[in-house]
C-alpha cells in the first residue's frame, strides 16, 4: 500500500463509544485510574480563572465513520460570539505533535488556553498552548518525545479549551487523527475488532491479526460482558531500531512487547526467536486480554502474578507450546504448586521441571478449568464480583463456584490428574504483596 493512501485511510474512533467508556469509566471504578505521565509543565500553568466544567458532547450516531459533533461547548455567557479557525494537527514522529487553531470571542482577548487529547478512553493528557497573537487568538501547543514515550501509531482525539478575559469558556469540536509515522512505510488494517500497524512485516501479520481477534470477539464479550468501548491498537516492529526509536532512555533488550490502557494499544517487536504467527494468534489476543483486565476490573487483577497472567494467556487463540499437557506432566510427578494460597506460582518462574513460565501455564489451566466446568458466564460474574475492592479473589471464586477454597483447588487438581490432596501451606503465610510499578502496562518479556 502506497504512502498517501495509507494516509488516507487513517481510522477515526467512533465518537460516541468514546463518550460512554469515559462514563462507563467514572461510574464503575472502584478507584480513579491513574493519570498518565503528568505533563511537567502542568502544575505550572497559570491558572488566575479556573477552566468552566464542559458538559459532555451530545449524541452520536454509531456506526458513521466520522464522528458527527452536536459542535463545540460554551460555558458563561452565551451569547458571546466564538470563533475557531485554521485548525491544525501535526505529527512530528518521532519527535513529537503540534497542535495549532485561531479561537476569539467576542467578549475579550483568550486568556488561557489548551489542547486536551486522549489516546484511548478516560485518561486525558492537557497541554498549555502558547498565545502566539491575542488579537488575532492564534494558539500553539507543542508537544514533545521528551515528555514521554509514545510510539508511532496511538489514536488521537483532541480538543481545544480556552477562556477569555471574561472567565467565559469555550471547549472546539473534537478531532480525531493518529501518531503519525511519516517517515517510513507502514502497512495498515482495520477490523470491527483492532486496527493494526505493521513496519518491516509482511502483509500476513496484518491478516493474521484480524483473524484471530475476529474468532475471539464473542469469547472476549461473553468472558468481560462486553467489548472493549474501544477499538484497540496493534502496533507490531520487525526491526529493533524503529522499536528503540521511539523509547526514551536505555532500551530493556529482553522486552519486546508493552500493553498500555492510557494508549488503547499493545506494542510489539517481532524479533524471529518464535514463528511470526505467534504475535498475531497467541500474543496480541494476550495482550488485547491485558487491556480488557485493565478496563473492566483493574483492582481484581494485580499485575505479576499468575492470575493475570494466566488469565490473559486463557484468551490466547494458538499457544506457543502445550502449556497444560506441561502442567498435567506436573501434576503427574506430584509437582503442582499450591495456587489459591499465598501468592501462588511465580509467573516467569521456573517449574521443578526446568521450564520457566510456571505462573502462566498454571494459572492458564486454572481457567481452563474454570470456564470447562463453569462456563464463559462465570468468568463473566468473577469479572462482575471483582470490580469491587471489597471483595479478595478468594471470595469472588467461591461465590461464583459455589465452593469452598479448598475445594476449589481439589477439583482443580483433580482435573489435571493429580493424585492426593491439595499440599497445604503454614498458616503464616506472607501477605500478597505483588510489584505493580505501573499499573495497567504490561511488558512482554522475550521468553
Ligand atoms: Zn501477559
Amino acid at each position: 500500500m502506497s504512502k498517501r493512501r495509507l494516509l488516507a485511510v487513517v481510522p477515526v474512533l467512533v465518537m460516541v463509544m468514546l463518550l460512554m467508556a469515559v462514563w462507563r469509566a467514572s461510574a464503575q471504578d472502584p478507584t480513579p485510574y491513574p493519570t498518565q505521565t503528568p505533563y511537567p509543565t502542568q502544575t505550572s500553568y497559570p491558572t488566575q480563572t479556573p477552566y468552566p466544567t464542559f458538559t459532555p458532547i451530545g449524541q452520536q450516531t454509531e456506526g458513521t465513520a466520522e464522528p458527527q459533533s452536536t459542535g463545540p461547548i460554551q460555558t458563561g455567557d452565551m451569547s458571546v460570539q466564538w470563533v475557531a479557525d485554521d485548525q491544525l494537527y501535526e505529527s512530528r514522529y518521532p519527535e513529537g505533535m503540534t497542535f495549532s487553531i485561531k479561537i476569539t470571542s467576542s467578549a475579550g482577548l483568550i486568556e488561557q488556553a489548551r489542547v486536551v487529547w486522549t489516546h484511548a478512553p478516560g485518561r486525558q493528557n492537557t497541554l498549555p498552548a502558547e498565545i502566539v497573537n491575542p488579537e488575532t487568538g492564534e494558539l500553539l501547543a507543542e508537544w514533545e518525545h521528551t515528555s514521554g514515550n509514545r510510539p508511532p501509531w496511538l489514536g488521537i482525539e483532541y480538543w481545544w479549551e480556552v477562556t477569555d478575559a471574561q472567565g467565559n469558556g469555550y471547549s472546539t469540536v473534537h478531532v480525531t487523527g493518529a501518531y503519525e509515522d511519516n517517515t517510513r512505510e507502514w502497512l495498515y488494517g482495520e477490523s470491527e475488532d483492532i486496527i493494526v500497524y505493521a513496519n518491516a512485516l509482511p502483509q500476513s501479520v496484518i491478516d493474521d491479526t484480524i483473524s484471530a481477534m475476529r474468532s475471539q470477539r464473542e469469547t472476549y464479550r461473553a468472558a468481560w460482558g462486553g467489548l472493549l468501548p474501544f477499538k484497540p491498537r496493534a502496533i507490531l516492529f520487525g526491526d529493533r531500531a524503529v522499536w528503540e526509536e521511539w523509547q526514551e532512555g536505555v532500551v530493556n533488550q529482553a522486552v519486546i512487547g508493552t500493553t498500555n490502557l492510557s494508549w488503547g494499544a499493545t506494542v510489539q517487536l517481532h524479533t524471529g526467536s518464535s514463528p511470526l504467527s505467534d504475535i498475531s494468534f497467541g500474543t496480541v489476543p494476550h495482550e488485547i486480554a491485558h487491556l480488557y483486565q485493565a478496563w473492566f476490573a483493574p483492582t481484581g487483577f494485580p499485575s505479576g502474578t499468575w492470575w493475570i497472567e494466566g488469565n490473559a494467556t486463557f484468551f490466547e487463540l494458538e499457544r506457543q507450546y502445550d502449556y497444560e499437557g506441561r502442567v498435567r506432566n506436573l501434576a503427574a510427578n506430584g509437582e503442582l504448586p499450591v495456587l489459591l494460597q499465598g501468592t501462588g506460582p511465580n509467573p516467569s518462574g521456573l517449574g521443578p521441571d526446568g521450564i520457566g513460565r510456571l505462573g502462566y501455564d498454571v494459572g492458564y489451566t486454572f481457567f481452563k478449568w474454570l470456564v470447562q466446568n463453569y462456563g464463559l458466564e462465570a468468568h463473566h460474574e468473577l469479572v462482575e464480583l471483582l470490580q469491587s475492592s471489597d471483595i479478595t479473589r478468594n471470595e469472588a471464586l467461591e461465590t461464583v463456584t459455589g465452593l469452598t477454597v479448598e475445594e476449589i483447588e481439589t477439583e482443580w487438581r483433580e482435573w489435571l490428574g493429580a493424585e492426593g490432596p491439595a499440599p497445604t501451606l503454614a498458616p503464616t503465610w506472607t501477605p500478597q504483596v505483588f510489584p505493580s510499578p505501573t499499573p495497567f502496562i504490561f511488558p512482554t518479556e522475550e521468553g
